[in-house]
């Protein structure tokens, strides 16, 4: 099976709240795509429960898009601990990580839940499964811990 450089990363040496660049991989016309982890809560410490990483989700598929450049699509991690982030070209992990502490503040301080995108039986695949309170509450704990632009090191922005 193909080894994947997600499963290579020692998860007990990181220090999250962070982003990561995970690889950019070139097309053959060029065309550059980057992967990120945005790596919200510690990996086997935390994890943030379904129906707030569910809200976090749909909302960010909006706020990342107010606030970065080609943003492809981000989805959360199995592990609940945080989200993959692709995208069009190349963005420094601080741009990254400046686009989601924004993202995360409008969701903590100015969000209501008729903002919420996708919440009802036709646009989502699990339209019960949600918490804007949750999402709020987490979203406000990854603020205070402050969001590091490494993995390793914590280098907040
Ligand atoms: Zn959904």
């Amino acid at each position: 099976m193909a080894k994947v450089e997600s499963f290579t990363l020692d998860h007990t040496k990181v220090k999250a709240p962070y982003v990561r660049l995970i690889t950019q991989e070139k097309g053959t016309r060029g065309d550059v795509i980057s992967n990120y982890d945005l790596r919200l809560v510690q990996p086997n410490e935390n994890a943030i429960p379904t129906a707030g990483l569910h809200t976090i989700e749909h909302l960010l598929a909006g706020l990342l898009r107010d606030r970065l450049d080609g943003v492809i699509d981000c989805s959360p991690f199995g592990c609940r601990t945080g989200f993959h982030l692709i995208t069009w070209g190349e963005h420094s992990t601080t741009e990254v990580a400046v686009a989601l502490k924004g993202a995360l503040e409008e969701i903590a301080e100015q969000i209501e839940w008729k903002d919420v995108q996708g919440t009802d039986i036709y646009s989502c695949g699990n339209y019960r499964d949600h918490s804007l309170f949750s999402a709020k509450e987490w979203s406000k704990k990854i603020l205070d811990e402050g969001i590091s632009d490494e993995p390793f090191e914590r280098n907040v922005i």
